[in-house]
């Protein structure tokens, strides 16, 4: 099948309200291209430097969702045009977007981080952590930032019920922050979970976002 036919299929399965974003990471512009002309506009890189390059050639009204761990002394590179920065795991990263931000009069919006898996290699705020952002005022200590939502990765594993059973941990999360901190709920309303192997599983469990790759594009060549 075609790339526009992938698309075509897993937005089928999608809800209304959920947003697709098509992880391009590793594939080449022209395989982009194809995903653009079938009226795709929002794709997912995990490095900034390919990043940047792509949306230097590509059409300008590609949003850019970052979702690579977030280097600070990066942050430059991408402040001009992402369109959302997924994997915000530290406050020194809100720092760092906020000035970056600054710096090109913008306000980038982005989505905080949790662990939710069992593995120790993934990254992002725990429970608490995230509730002390939150209780220390960022709209006003990061006014070029806008905090948009959560975002987070399951375990990789066949266990469909651990895999269900975090991602509805981090929806609780979500509505908990949104419920506690009732000042953000005009804009704090995304919630990024869901890859090509788990995507229904997200869904059902609150996602209003996903991103995929592979079942999309096919299988990276590393
Ligand atoms: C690569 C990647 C995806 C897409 O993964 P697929 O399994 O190819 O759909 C989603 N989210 C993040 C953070 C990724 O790095």
């Amino acid at each position: 099948m075609s790339i526009a036919q992938n698309i075509a299929q897993v937005k089928k399965e999608l809800p209304e309200n959920v947003t697709l974003v098509a992880v391009s990471k590793t594939k080449p512009e022209s395989a982009i291209l194809e995903a653009y002309e079938a009226g795709h506009r929002d794709f997912g890189e995990n490095k900034v430097q390919d990043m940047a390059a792509k949306a230097g050639s590509l059409p300008a009204d590609i949003r850019w969702h970052f979702i690579g761990h977030v280097q600070t002394n990066k942050i430059k590179y991408m402040a001009p045009f992402v369109h959302l920065v997924h994997g915000v795991d530290r406050v020194k990263v809100l720092k760092e977007l906020n000035k970056e931000a600054a710096k090109n009069s913008r306000i980038i919006d982005c989505l905080l981080q949790v662990h939710i898996a069992k593995e120790e290699t993934k990254f992002g705020f725990d429970a608490d952590e995230l509730a002390t952002v939150f209780q220390e005022n960022p709209q006003e200590k990061y006014p070029n930032v806008r905090i948009r939502g959560l975002m987070g990765m399951a375990t990789y594993t066949d266990n469909q019920a651990q895999v269900r059973g975090e991602f509805e941990n981090l929806n609780r999360l979500f509505l908990h922050i949104q419920s506690t901190f009732s000042m953000h709920n005009a804009t704090f309303n995304i919630l990024s979970m869901g890859m090509s192997g788990d995507y229904h599983l997200a869904i059902a469990a609150g996602s209003n976002m996903v991103r995929i790759g592979t079942a999309i594009f096919g299988e990276r060549k590393y």
